[in-house]
């Protein structure tokens, strides 16, 4: 099977990661495949499905022309400097440029031991391998920057975790691998040639528009696809969960979606990571530790620069620093737009803080009341709002709301719509995500079909599909541990 490979990465940083195939797996049987993006990615979905196109995403078998390296990258784990880490289970096959001309990576994940892996197995879970393919599939639908699923194989072996459980490889489609770590492990470890070069590659992969050899600029542009990208976070509940340096990408997509969850009663403090003891990455913790990690990147950069060095450290700070404006800004244009409202008004940040205050002491569903707004205009009942107590307090920002929601000039039904193109009425539910996973681990895949095609479409209400849309139980949430 001939893929359409063109490795840029090998060829120009090829010194910046080793030379591995995957390690062959005993009896690969496809659980997923993404039909559309692999004609996206100009290869044919039959011939995935056949047992030679299953052999290349199990990593049993070499699609001609790839050739397969795990990258080298440092990180700040929890805030701590790994200065070597690199992908100890991971493969980057190639490169393809898709249909639409933009070139992407194509990887595996859990596809065996690499120079990289210390003393892991190489290996990754099915229920992890399953959630990272549901909740990328959701960002992707729900427009949030990020990598994307393939196609999933389980690989007929077990994994020795806590217990023994079904392995599985994941097929990993991202605008590229590099991510702030890269860099860092370069700076520290590397020539001055060598960061010259491996950010010359960034520039051209993703910021072909800035001037070259102006590091910067660079530094300017992943501030600012950063602060996008967070913004989108917060504004659907999402938690990340390990924002480490390896775990940013340089291109501004998501990355990494291994203890990752959503929140469900809105609580700015919520994290769920077993590994994250003291709540580092946390919902409201994500801006500010992006902002963090972009510090680290502007260390990187600083050397590349020309100046006089405390004129260059000013600048970088305040080049980081502009996260904070543009994430503000778009944060506020997000939840302006989950209100309904299109316009600039000066009130709006206090509306949505407001909201947000009631939301907090009312432990109200973040996705359940957003969505419940457009029903309130359109005289539809509201299970979310139908929970609040302090309903005069809830009266008066109704009012704030609806005559603002006037200025805007237009009917309320066209608000609605926008609304309802805005706020989601499904996501990856942190319980359903876990009863989709459960059921493959057991050999019933319908339950994680079922959820990906709900997901697949989360602004549309799809009849029969109701319970897909209703919070957790509050004893699950206050239990809920990710891995
Ligand atoms: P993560 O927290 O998922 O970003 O992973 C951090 C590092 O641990 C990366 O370098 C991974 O490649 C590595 N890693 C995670 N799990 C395994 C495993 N089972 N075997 C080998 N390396 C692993
Ligand atoms: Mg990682
Ligand atoms: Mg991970």
């Amino acid at each position: 099977m001939r893929w359409p490979f063109d490795n840029t990465f090998v060829r120009d940083l090829g010194w910046l990661g080793v030379r591995v195939d995957p390690v062959p797996v005993s009896a690969p049987e496809l659980l997923a495949l993404n039909e559309d993006l692999a004609v996206e990615l100009g290869l044919d979905p039959a011939a995935l499905r056949s047992p030679d196109g299953v052999a290349v995403l199990a990593g049993n078998a070499l699609a001609e022309g790839s050739e397969p390296i795990a990258q080298a990258y440092a990180g700040h784990q929890f805030g701590q400097l790994t200065p070597v880490l690199g992908d100890g289970r991971a493969h980057l096959l190639g490169e393809v440029v898709d249909t639409h001309g933009r070139r992407r990576d194509i990887a595996l994940k859990g596809s065996g031991r690499t120079p990289f892996s210390r003393a892991g197995d190489g290996r990754a879970v099915m229920g992890p391998v399953l959630r990272e393919y549901l909740v990328a599939e959701f960002m992707y639908a729900a427009d949030v920057p990020t990598t994307r699923a393939l196609a999933a194989v389980a690989t007929g072996e077990q994994v020795l975790r806590e217990r023994r459980l079904p392995g599985a490889v994941l097929t990993r489609v991202a605008a590229s691998h590099l991510r702030v770590g890269t860099l860092v492990l370069i700076a520290t470890r590397g020539s001055r040639e060598q960061l010259a070069d491996a950010v010359e590659h960034v520039r051209e992969r993703h910021y072909p528009d800035l001037p070259p050899h102006d590091p910067m600029a660079l530094l300017s542009a992943v501030v600012e696809r950063q602060a996008r990208l967070v913004a989108r976070w917060m504004s659907l509940g999402f938690i990340h969960g390990v924002m480490n340096t390896d775990n940013m990408t340089l291109s501004g997509e998501t990355i990494d979606y291994g203890p990752c969850a959503f929140l469900d009663a809105y609580d700015p403090q919520t994290f769920f990571s077993s590994v994250d003891a003291m709540g580092r990455y946390r919902y409201c913790a994500q801006p500010s530790m992006a902002m963090w990690g972009l510090a680290r990147l502007a260390e990187c950069l600083l050397p590349l620069a020309d100046g006089e060095p405390d004129a260059l450290m000013t600048q970088a700070q305040e080049r980081v620093e502009a996260f904070t404006g543009i994430y503000e800004q778009e944060w506020l244009d997000a939840f302006r737009l989950k209100l309904g409202l299109v316009r600039v008004g000066s009130e709006d940040r206090e509306l949505v803080e407001d909201l947000l205050v009631i939301a907090k002491e009312e432990a109200l569903d973040f996705t359940g009341l957003f969505r419940d707004l457009a029903r309130v205009l359109r005289r539809e009942p509201t299970p979310t709002l139908d929970r609040v107590t302090d309903v005069p307090r809830w009266e008066t920002w109704r009012q704030r709301w609806l005559g603002r929601l006037e200025g805007e000039g237009k009917p309320t039904g066209s608000s609605a719509e926008i609304m309802d193109e805005t706020n989601p009425i499904h996501i990856p539910r942190n319980h359903l995500v876990e009863e989709a996973l459960a059921a493959a681990h057991a050999g019933d895949l319908a339950p994680f079909e079922q959820l990906l095609e709900v997901l697949n479409s989360p602004f549309v209400q799809q009849e029969g599909q109701e319970r897909y849309a209703e919070p957790a139980d509050p004893d699950f949430t206050h239990g809920y541990v990710t891995y």
